[in-house]
């Protein structure tokens, strides 16, 4: 044992060889100490335990390459790319949209060096963080002005207490929905210290229920789109429109959560129908706040509009401070927000648009091509078919609606699939599918680029 023990190096050996020079020359001294300290602690134990030295300690060459290897592994990131075959397009859990070209470039250059973020070039002078984006909103909704925050749940907050600190907002039962990530609009209305006031029952809320509960210490009456799950049968639900009229009788602002919040009407796309912002302007709503990475298509924001007095005050609270955003995302959402003003031209560019547009045969050839691929690997074990697929929009857009696709699908009978599952998740780029009915199914709608998923599928 002790034999071993003499056999494990000296941190101050490894580094004077001159392989441990070449590593310190490129990762620096403290890391590659480091790195050495760990491996001959390692050493240690498995002499200890196993009365044997790790494989890396057996010959010099191998320590380094171990060595090498683990400092190469401090640079990986982890956030890494994956493949999305869900068929849930703006999956929250694999970040949502993706951007459009002219937003990464935009956020690129805002990385790289200054911007007048908050400078304006005319006046030379001082400005807001918010004006660019504030001016094209407004250009593209009607809505007097807007504010922007890092997302939407930070919107809500930034709402309630800015207005409703200390006083109750009335909102309907049906409404108190949960989303995922812990977003739950009474935890929401704690932490922005006003009261929930629950108005009507699960199923059923009628005008009658708001006028019965205002009184001098209401400060909004409230619409919570149900972005993730849907009421049916016996229902009634109070429109934006009508809680207005109330909320004028008895001068109180009507503020709407929206979640996702199209920007355009996606029924022109024959996809199913989500109320857009420019609607409940229509219907007087003072404030509505919706995401930025949702259905808009672009970063992670969360965006207020609305009358121009109000929006005044937000930007004036404290909080607003708390929540903005940086340069970088500021950038994108005004380059994602610049694709509106050219509409025709939408579906091309806006990558979450255009996964939710392809058409059917599209989606055929590229299931062919995947087939194919997977073909070549995979056609002794598993069974592959190409399927009609259910894709979903996600992100709490019309949950129940399902949008036509095309899976493959893979199945089998000797209990491989987990197997396979995991395989397709130590790609370089990991790829995943869904598990339904007992095969794998990869479905093409949510695919941001075919021909890398194709490359990344030779590794198999
Ligand atoms: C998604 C959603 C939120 C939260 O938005 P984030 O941008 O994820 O913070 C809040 N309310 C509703 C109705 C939503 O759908």
């Amino acid at each position: 044992m002790t034999a071993l023990y003499r056999q494990l190096p000296s941190v101050d050996k490894l580094l004077k060889t001159p392989q441990g020079e070449v590593l310190i020359d490129e990762f620096g001294h403290t890391a590659v100490v480091n790195i050495c300290r760990k491996l001959i602690e390692q050493g240690r134990q498995s002499i200890q335990k196993n009365n044997q030295l790790p494989q890396y300690f057996t010959e010099i060459d191998r320590t380094f390459a171990e060595i090498k290897q683990q400092l190469n592994k401090q640079r990986q990131v982890n956030i890494q790319a994956v493949h999305n075959l869900t068929g849930t397009v703006l999956h929250t859990n694999l970040g949502r949209a993706l951007w459009a070209k002219s937003a990464q470039q935009a956020a690129f250059a805002a990385m790289r060096g200054n911007v007048a973020l908050e400078y304006d070039l005319v006046e030379g002078q001082r400005s807001h963080r918010d004006n660019y984006i504030s001016d094209l909103i407004t250009e593209i909704t009607g809505a007097e002005a807007a504010c922007v925050v890092n997302n939407n749940a930070a919107a809500v907050l930034l709402m309630l207490a800015t207005f409703a600190k200390g006083k109750e907002v009335i909102i309907s039962r049906g409404e108190l929905i949960e989303i995922g990530g812990a977003f739950r609009i009474p935890d929401i209305m704690a932490q922005a210290g006003c009261t929930l006031m629950e108005v009507g029952t699960t199923n059923r809320t009628h005008l009658k229920d708001y006028r019965s509960a205002i009184n001098e210490n209401t400060a909004f009456l409230m619409k919570v789109h149900s972005s993730n799950y849907q009421i049916c049968g016996f229902t009634s639900a109070v429109e934006e429109a009508e809680l207005v009229a109330l909320g004028q009788e008895f001068g109180i602002p009507v503020i709407s959560d929206l979640g996702s919040g199209a920007l355009i009407d996606l029924s022109q796309y024959h996809l199913p129908k989500e109320p857009t912002v420019q609607e409940k302007l229509a219907q007087g709503v003072d404030l509505i706040s919706f995401s930025g990475d949702k259905l808009l298509g672009g970063v992670q924001a969360g965006i207020i509009v609305g009358k121009k007095a109000l929006i005044e005050q937000l930007q004036a609270h404290p909080l607003k401070r708390v929540l903005r955003c940086d340069k970088a995302i500021l950038a994108g959402l005004e380059a994602t927000l610049r694709l509106y003003l050219q509409p025709e031209k939408l579906a091309e560019r806006l990558p979450t648009l255009h996964l939710l547009t392809q058409s059917i045969d599209i989606l055929h050839l590229k299931a062919e091509r995947l087939k194919a691929q997977l073909e070549k690997s995979l056609k002794d074990e598993f069974s592959l078919q190409i399927e009609a697929s259910s894709a979903q929009i996600g992100s709490g857009s019309q949950p129940m609606a399902k949008i036509p696709s095309v899976a493959v699908t893979l199945a089998e009978t000797r209990g491989k699939l987990t197997a396979l599952l995991a395989r397709f998740k130590s790609l370089s780029i990991p790829v995943i599918g869904r598990v339904e009915q007992g095969k794998i199914w990869l479905d093409l709608r949510s695919v941001a680029d075919v021909e890398l998923l194709l490359a990344t599928l030779e590794e198999l």
